[in-house]
């Protein structure tokens, strides 16, 4: 009798920036993307327990991403977010 572990990583798209942005990876501006990345335990290729959650601010052109908290991620989905980053800006 064998069994088949492992870990697989699972990626919900949360929300998208209402305006351009540029990144400041490839320097293109295009709407970027708030993804929370989950971790998983597997069993038989199976998700069945998370281990780690993170979320990420993503670029789409060039896929760059920057680790953001849960409370910046949070702040994006509720439209209040990137304003005071720094790291990115809107262009209007
Ligand atoms: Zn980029």
């Amino acid at each position: 009798m064998f069994f088949i572990i492992g870990t697989k990583y699972k990626d919900k798209l949360l929300t998208e920036t209402p305006s351009s942005e540029l990144c400041m990876n490839c320097g293109e501006k295009s709407k970027h993307i708030v993804v929370r990345e989950r971790k998983y335990f597997s069993f038989f290729f199976i998700p069945i327990i998370p281990l780690h959650t993170r979320y990420v601010f993503k670029c789409p052109a060039c896929t760059y991403s920057r680790k953001i908290s849960r409370a910046e991620a949070k702040e994006y989905c509720n439209g209040t977010g990137m304003l005071d980053s720094g790291l990115a800006y809107s262009d209007n």
